[in-house]
């Protein structure tokens, strides 16, 4: 990488460490309280980590959210506009003033622990596509070939998240794990994948920047598919069969996308391979979302 983007990363002085953004995705709150309980792991960092539960009413209910999508709600429009009163909407004001770039405890990176019922694998969602979090991405994927780095549809910095409040960090999403559970593998694949990050993190305080292969291959995010419903919104067809799981795998044109009440095939018409993702995530119901649409990209990660 070029050294420009050195002076930026290397005064590190912050680390937030997040869980329960979501509040029924219970692996990043126990990985946060495993933090809370046991400040060893992370006390060897020459840098102040922050745990978060995020949104502590979501988290006691067992619920994605109250009153609207926690990570949807860091719209600069949204947290300035004072007629949003939802309990999520409150929550995103605050650690806007708290943690944001002009914030009272302004934080340098936002390493925000999510899963899904997706077919998920350990993915990497970097902040934004800043050379700086490819870089980032590129290290975490180094370290096991089934890690995935993907780019969402929000991959610059004006995004609705949480993570957006930082410039450097990323996402980690471990799938496939029903909503509300805790299971030891997504665990430990979770607090991993936050321990290498804050290794990273490290470096880049000590001045180093860390070896990467010099190759990243991207899932960058270029659309959705959502479900086939009819007049009234209620589904008509599901994930078919042959393309339930197969997360990160290609599809082709004619290949078997969803399946009808009535027993019928509906096939993929695209014209492009894509490779989808969050298929059949149980959350992107509500938002109209089958799928998220890939690109698959290889870029390469200069030293
Ligand atoms: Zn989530």
């Amino acid at each position: 990488m070029s050294s420009e983007a050195k002076p930026q990363t290397s005064k590190i002085q912050r680390v937030l460490v997040v869980g329960g953004t979501h509040g029924n995705e219970r692996t990043g709150v126990y990985v946060v309280k495993a933090i809370e309980q046991n400040p060893a792991i992370v006390s060897a960092y020459s840098f102040e980590v922050i745990p978060l539960l995020a949104n502590p009413q979501a988290i006691a209910a067992n619920t994605r959210y109250i009153d609207r999508d926690l990570n949807r709600c860091f719209d600069k429009k949204d947290v300035a506009n004072p007629e949003l009163l939802g309990v999520e909407n409150q929550l995103a004001k605050e650690y806007t003033a708290k943690f944001g770039a002009d914030g009272t405890e302004s934080v340098d990176v936002i390493i925000d622990t999510h899963t899904s019922t997706a077919n998920t694998g350990q993915t990497i969602i970097p902040i934004s596509n800043s050379p700086e979090n490819l870089r980032l991405a590129a290290y975490l994927a180094d370290l096991d070939p089934t890690i995935r780095v993907h780019l969402g549809l929000h991959s610059q910095q004006d995004s609705p998240m949480l993570r957006s409040l930082a410039t450097l960090g990323c996402t980690i999403e471990v799938g496939p794990i029903p909503q509300g559970i805790l299971d030891a593998k997504i665990f430990q694949y979770t607090k991993k994948l936050l321990l290498a990050t804050l290794d990273y993190c490290e470096q880049l305080r000590q001045g180093i920047t860390p070896a990467t292969s010099g190759s990243l291959t991207l899932y960058q995010a270029i659309d959705t598919i959502d479900y086939p419903r009819n007049g009234q919104g209620d589904l008509t067809a599901m994930i078919h069969a042959d393309r339930q799981g197969q997360d990160y795998q290609p599809m082709n044109t004619g290949d078997p996308l969803f399946y009808d009440l009535q027993g019928q095939t509906i096939a993929y018409e695209g014209s492009q391979t894509v490779y989808p993702v969050f298929i059949n995530e149980a959350a992107y119901y509500e938002k109209g979302i089958a799928m998220v649409i890939t690109e698959k990209q290889t870029i390469t990660i200069s030293e």
